[in-house]
């Protein structure tokens, strides 16, 4: 039975993506209640429903399951037992073993590779002990990352020599991390598809995404990979959004190298960054997307109308925003964050094209 418009769904998170999915919910005709412990959230200026709470506080989760007809969220480092808990109590889209997959990078890289992708080679490193063996298993250079809790590139440090680990294990913490080989790729690229509870996908055109310092910078569609490698890409997605048994929006990070293998980076289980141009340029965005897969409707139109160039605004770039407002070509869309500190993402903007190909 679809939840119909009207009803309320729980997004749990506060920040741009929160806040897309519930300007999404909107226009559908749903309420959306937020759950997020910061009072400053984005995502709470579009809602008329909040919970100001930590993700631990069981009070707060009751009620807030007792308010909605689904949950969602827009970020993956949903405690475990917050999931757990909402999960008997409300439909809880998608579902916690996605969490679970997608929150440690070495789970994440073991459940792609069982689903029949293929990564980069790895080795996990949790003690200064562990180091040589994992530097002969991915060979140099590398890169050290914390397991759990690492975006936008933080958690994270390149390896050129064998004796530059330790230390960068230690700077991380001296915790659960992963070594990974690096990926001489030719082009990055992510998949964004939805995934219905019945097994109905809908597929997006693949975007190409330039990243610095391990933020994305750019995404563009169509890609430069060739029809043959996005095919590839898509393939891959889909087999991981099926072994994972996915409802929603998933997003597969990609890397691809000169010869056309396609190495899967990460999967995030929610909307994407990388996503964010089809708002402007599909008939069916990302985020009435996920809303449509959550509330069981059918999937909308990934058809893509034109070509798309999607642009973060990081940190103190959001101060060009009169330029951009007055520039025709750029479609601008400003997140609400009162504060513009660095590396942050204060908005996007979209340039779009009449479709070429
Ligand atoms: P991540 O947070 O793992 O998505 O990493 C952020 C960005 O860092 C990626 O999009 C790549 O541009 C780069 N990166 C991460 N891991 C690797 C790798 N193993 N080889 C090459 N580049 C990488």
């Amino acid at each position: 039975m679809p939840i119909a418009p009207g009803s309320t769904i729980g997004i749990l998170g506060g920040g741009q993506l929160g806040r897309m999915l519930a300007l999404a919910a909107s226009a559908l005709g749903y309420r959306t209640h937020i759950f997020c412990p910061d009072p400053d959230s984005p995502a709470f200026q579009v809602t008329a429903n909040r919970t100001i709470a930590p993700y631990g506080d069981e009070i707060a989760l009751k009620t807030f399951a007792q308010s909605v007809s689904v949950v969602t969220y827009e970020f993956e480092n949903v405690p475990a037992e917050t999931a757990a808990l909402l999960e008997r109590l409300v439909p809880t889209r998608p579902g916690a073993k996605a969490l679970a997959v997608a929150q440690d990078r070495f789970t994440e890289k073991e459940f792609v590779r069982v689903a029949g992708a293929t990564t980069v080679r790895y080795a996990t490193v949790s003690s200064a002990t562990d180091i040589a063996a994992a530097v002969a298993a991915t060979g140099l250079p590398a890169i050290l990352k914390s397991r759990r809790l690492g975006y936008d590139g933080k958690g994270q440090r390149q390896i050129e020599r064998a004796e530059e680990v330790e230390p960068a294990w230690l700077e991380l913490g001296a915790g659960d991390c992963i070594l990974e080989g690096w990926a001489p790729f030719v082009a990055e690229v992510s998949v964004i598809l939805a995934r219905a509870s019945d097994g109905a996908v809908a597929t997006y055109d693949v975007p190409q995404n330039t990243h610095e310092g391990g933020i994305l910078r750019r995404s563009v569609v169509p890609a430069t990979v060739g029809g043959a490698t996005a095919a590839t890409a898509v393939d891959i997605a889909l087999r991981i959004a099926a072994a994972l048994d996915y409802v929603g929006v998933l997003a597969v990070e990609m890397f691809v190298l000169g010869d056309g293998t396609v190495l899967v980076n990460e999967i995030a289980p929610r909307v994407h960054n990388s996503g964010h141009w089809t708002i402007d340029a599909c008939v069916t965005s990302q985020f009435e997307q996920h809303i449509r897969a959550v509330c069981d409707l059918p999937l909308g139109s990934t058809e893509r109308h034109s070509d798309a160039e999607m642009i973060n605004l990081i940190g103190h770039e959001i101060d060009r925003w009169p330029n951009l407002m007055g520039d025709p070509t750029a479609k601008l869309h400003l997140y609400g964050k009162t504060e513009a500190r660095e590396g942050r993402k204060m908005g996007h903007v979209t340039r779009v094209r009449r479709r070429q190909t």
